[in-house]
């Protein structure tokens, strides 16, 4: 049994996401996204390499209706073979940001150029174009993001530390996946900071007083 995700509901959306990653499908920051996410997490490695070697239907089933039975897959899969080997990349010094990650964004987090969006909130925009954009967000201890929607769907993988928000809690390695129906605040755990890596496929939209102030502060949109 995998245990990545949040309980009946949170986990077809992210079998999806890997279903397109084993396609080859996806956006080269969601890309980046999921192999750290998997550097992290060797399990759904397996589930990703399972996908890619059921021969040639992998990729017709590789869609959300043809992986409903991912448990019975699994099952079937690990009950005759030996345990695979799972080779886990080496992460970067600062043990926060995985191999995959690092080749995009660079090792040294200290060394990119944040911006402070609010007091305790800081983001580096790693790249963007108009299908979207790919961030960084460092959020202090117990700190709460800006309210905001999206027009889009939004993708984050906590790097170090965790958040919470209406449809769940987050720790390093887990990935969460908010579509255009989410007007969110996710809030940063109180023990650590909260590094993520986000890519979004259409610009936030902030909402509320705060999120108006700071929708300036985030320039472009
Ligand atoms: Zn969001």
């Amino acid at each position: 049994m995998i245990h990545d995700t949040k309980g009946p509901g949170r986990e077809q959306p992210i079998d999806a996401l890997l279903a397109a990653y084993a396609a080859g499908t996806l956006s080269p920051p969601l890309h980046r996204l999921v192999a750290a996410h998997l550097s992290i997490r060797p399990d759904n490695r397996r589930f990703v390499r399972m996908l890619e070697e059921s021969a040639g239907n992998a990729v017709e089933n590789a869609s959300p209706a043809g992986i409903h039975d991912r448990d019975a897959r699994l099952a079937s899969i690990f009950s005759d073979t030996a345990p695979v080997r799972t080779e886990r990349p080496k992460a970067a010094a600062d043990g926060v940001v995985p191999a995959p990650l690092a080749a995009f964004i660079g090792h040294d987090l200290a060394d990119l150029h944040w911006k402070t969006v609010l007091p305790g909130i800081k983001e580096y925009r790693v790249c963007e174009d108009e299908r979207g954009e790919a961030s960084l967000l460092w959020i202090k201890p117990g700190r709460i993001m800006p309210a905001h929607t999206h027009d889009g769907s939004e993708v984050t993988l906590v790097l170090r530390g965790g958040f919470s928000d209406a449809t769940g809690h987050y720790r390093r390695g887990d990935i969460a996946i908010a579509d255009a129906e989410v007007d969110h605040r996710p809030r940063a755990d109180e023990d650590d900071d909260c590094i993520c890596f986000a890519v979004t496929d259409a610009p936030l939209r902030l909402t509320g007083p705060v999120g108006r102030i700071v929708q300036r502060l985030f320039g472009s949109h």
